[in-house]
């Protein structure tokens, strides 16, 4: 559906089936971009001339547009950053570092992807603290009893995707949340895989930290967005110093910073990447997360019951709530499938999906994604299935 906001689309037969590496951009967001470039192209917080007092307001306006979709109390606590990578490294040191201290636990999955998973190593190798796995259960999920077991006292921070990037099970946050704070600890939640598929409220779900993309919800790339509960974010620092985030200093080396968010944002930010961003939260806001929701789920199943069809596919992810669905074809390596199937214009990823440590839960090192957005049709999951029925060519095709 509204495939004809898409530029992308027009006189192409590309299948994209990659939505979880990033998403394609509708054209509000594009003209959104090009028109503070061709009409008032100016630095924020810093002019007293129309345009940068403008562009100011624009900036300042999409955290409230932010602060709605996510539905957070305060605009004051939406920060924007360059992406879940980036809020989840500032979660990790601009926070838990100095909150951390020898023999505190923190807990992840082994599902998660590099950047819910790194920033935590090393803050671990740091601070003498140490990482612990909730269970993941026969399905590759978690669940709330695997949750209640692996918290303990020593429990100060659970960091979890919402929805995850290769198996896409999605996480009950809220009662997670309430496990959570029942037993002192907080919770990191990484929706860079939800956020555009589903609706995500922090203040429903008692959501402590918040992380995610524009790039994989429609918008630029290079820009995300860092939510955390006002008292928070409040005892956050920052962890790049600059201009715009200091209220003064001098050569004695005295120094204030600003308040939150002004002070987690040092430097000239990405001005057109959150106005992008606020063009694609109202485009989303526009057609709705519910019928997207919906959409995408009846395709999912559509997808799924085309491929039961091919006794030589093995799907990993068959029962779930996600946008993804993961298979291998018999004997035949993940990647090489890929290769195969962009002969014929349709893009899927392969590979272990920057989530490294599953391979040796699932017991298999890599795997073909399928990843859908509301934009992708049944014509084209027929395109791809009949690709796959002829993956017989493949040597011939790829050799
Ligand atoms: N978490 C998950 C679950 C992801 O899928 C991704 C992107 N693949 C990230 C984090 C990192 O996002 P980004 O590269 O936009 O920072």
């Amino acid at each position: 559906m509204n495939r004809e906001d898409f530029d992308i689309f027009r006189n192409s037969n590309l299948v994209y089936f990659d939505n979880g590496a990033t998403t394609f951009k509708p054209n509000v967001v594009k003209d959104e971009i090009v028109a503070y470039y061709d009409k008032y192209t100016s630095n924020i917080h810093r002019g007293d001339y129309n345009n940068s007092v403008l562009v100011s307001e624009m900036y300042e306006n999409t955290r409230e547009d932010v602060r709605k979709f996510i539905n957070a109390d305060h605009v004051s606590e939406i920060v924007f950053t360059s992406g879940t990578t980036a809020s989840l490294n500032m979660i990790a040191f601009g926070y838990f570092y100095d909150k951390l201290s020898l023999d505190d636990e923190i807990l992840i999955t082994e599902s998660e992807h590099a950047s819910n998973v790194l920033p935590w190593f090393v803050l671990a190798s740091k601070k003498g603290v140490k990482v612990n796995y909730i269970k993941l259960d026969s399905n590759n999920e978690v669940s709330i009893q695997n949750v209640k077991s692996a918290i303990n006292s020593r429990t100060k921070v659970v960091s979890i995707a919402h929805a995850t990037n290769v198996i896409g099970d999605v996480r009950n946050i809220k009662e997670i949340a309430k496990i959570c704070h029942d037993n002192g600890a907080l919770l990191v939640v990484d929706a860079a895989q939800s956020i555009a598929h589903m609706k995500v409220s922090v203040k429903d779900m008692d959501i402590d930290f918040l992380a995610f993309s524009g790039h994989k919800m429609y918008g630029p790339t290079g820009i995300g967005v860092l939510y955390g509960k006002f008292n928070l974010l409040k005892e956050m620092s920052p962890i790049l110093f600059g201009g715009d985030m200091n209220a003064v200093f001098n050569k004695d080396g005295y120094y204030e910073w600003k308040d939150i968010p002004t002070r987690l944002e040092a430097g000239t930010p990405n001005i057109e990447g959150v106005l992008g961003l606020r063009a694609c939260i109202n485009y989303i806001n526009k057609i709705g997360l519910d019928k997207i929701y919906k959409y995408e789920h009846d395709l999912r199943d559509y997808l799924v019951s085309q491929l039961r069809e091919l006794d030589f596919i093995k799907i990993y992810n068959l029962n779930n709530k996600s946008t993804t669905v993961i298979f291998n074809v018999d004997g035949i390596f993940s990647q090489d499938v890929a290769i195969y199937l962009a002969k014929y214009n349709i893009c899927i990823r392969a590979g272990n999906h920057c989530a490294k440590m599953l391979k040796d839960t699932l017991n298999i090192s890599n795997t073909c994604r399928i990843s859908i957005s509301f934009y992708n049709t049944r014509q084209e999951v027929d395109v791809l299935v009949n690709a796959l029925k002829n993956i017989n060519n493949i040597w011939k095709e790829i050799l």
